[in-house]
């Protein structure tokens, strides 16, 4: 018999890759996606768990205003820590050997006081996104110790992939570098170049998920790459797949950068600021490399290679 995976948030970067993973195991998977379920509705995730008590669940839904959490702070709640609130409990009730997987993010870092971060790092969440993670991996954490539920808290950094929504500054570069490429853009415009993130590929963070939930106890896992970049070199790296080199010139909302003829191909503009930058965010993958021998196997510049590549053509 096929195993039983439920993913919500199927239709997301993370969940159409996890699919896609789970589909090749061999897996029965019931995606959940917006149209078809509310997982803020406790009676829907009630009956969803009592339905198919399924082998595997991953959480992997959350209301999409990470960039603007006052805009709707009881939705905010409602889908960060509420819902897996409900499906822990529905787990409990109707399906106890289940293996739980919520998608926890760095945003609970916050005000991070040390870097690298790990499963130990103190969470100091900075906005209603991060709060409500933070409910969430706390609950995990309940009720793995004291109601013995099989539940892995994933923290997950930076992940992307040609899936990723264009809001993120990784697909924002590729796709305009792309239109470059085709003459249909002149230039980028961004705003911090400095800010240094930690990313991996989609694919890598998802096979990090499953085989969280193949592990012989639950546990808290940092899902990262490990490493550092800037926006600066993400945007470096996006140039050299198209072929061109650039060179840059200026400071702060004054910089930019050219290409070998002397063209502005990108450009540093206010407009794209953070009222508040979120602090250096990267990984400490430790844990996870020791006791699940899980690594990230696609590297940062074969991510932008792809990334690019797939927006060209
Ligand atoms: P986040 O880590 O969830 O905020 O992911 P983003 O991809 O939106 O942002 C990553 C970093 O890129 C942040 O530090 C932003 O300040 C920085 N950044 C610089 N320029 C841009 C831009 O034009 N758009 C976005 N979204 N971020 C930018």
């Amino acid at each position: 018999m096929s195993k039983v995976a439920v993913i919500t948030g199927v239709e997301g970067q993370d969940g159409s890759y996890l699919k896609e993973l789970l589909d090749a195991k061999g897996y029965s998977v019931r995606g959940v996606d917006r149209e078809d379920g509310d997982v803020t509705d406790r009676e829907f995730v009630r009956a969803l768990v009592k339905e198919t008590k399924p082998d595997e669940f991953y959480n992997l839904a959350s209301i999409a205003t990470v960039a603007r959490p006052w805009d709707k702070p009881l939705e905010t709640i409602a889908s960060t820590g509420l819902a897996p609130l409900y499906m822990l409990e529905a787990i409990k009730e109707f399906s106890p050997r289940t293996r739980f997987f919520q998608a926890s993010s760095a945003e609970m870092y916050g005000a991070v006081t040390e870097s690298p971060q790990g499963e130990h790092t103190p969470f100091r969440p900075q906005n209603l996104y991060g709060i409500g993670k933070l409910m969430a991996h706390n609950l995990l954490e309940a009720y793995r110790r004291d109601q013995k539920l099989f539940a892995v808290s994933g923290i997950l950094f930076n992940h992307e992939s040609p899936r990723r929504r264009e809001e993120f500054v990784t697909r924002k570069i590729t796709n305009t570098f792309a239109k470059i490429k085709k003459s249909e853009a002149e230039e980028l415009v961004v705003g911090n170049v400095n800010a240094k993130r930690d990313w991996t590929h989609a694919k890598d963070t998802v096979r990090a998920m499953w085989m969280s939930l193949q592990a012989e106890k639950s546990d808290s896992y940092v899902i990262a790459s490990g490493a550092v970049h800037t926006v600066r070199e993400f945007i470096e790296a996006a140039a050299k797949v198209i072929g061109m080199t650039l060179t840059w010139e200026g400071e702060a909302e004054g910089e930019v950068a050219r290409d070998e003829g002397g063209k502005v191909r990108a450009r540093v503009s206010p407009e794209f600021y953070r009222p508040v930058e979120t602090h250096v965010r990267q990984g400490d993958i430790s844990k996870i490399q020791r006791e699940l021998t899980w690594r990230p196997e696609i590297s940062f510049e074969n991510l932008v290679r792809e990334m690019v590549e797939s927006d060209v053509s």
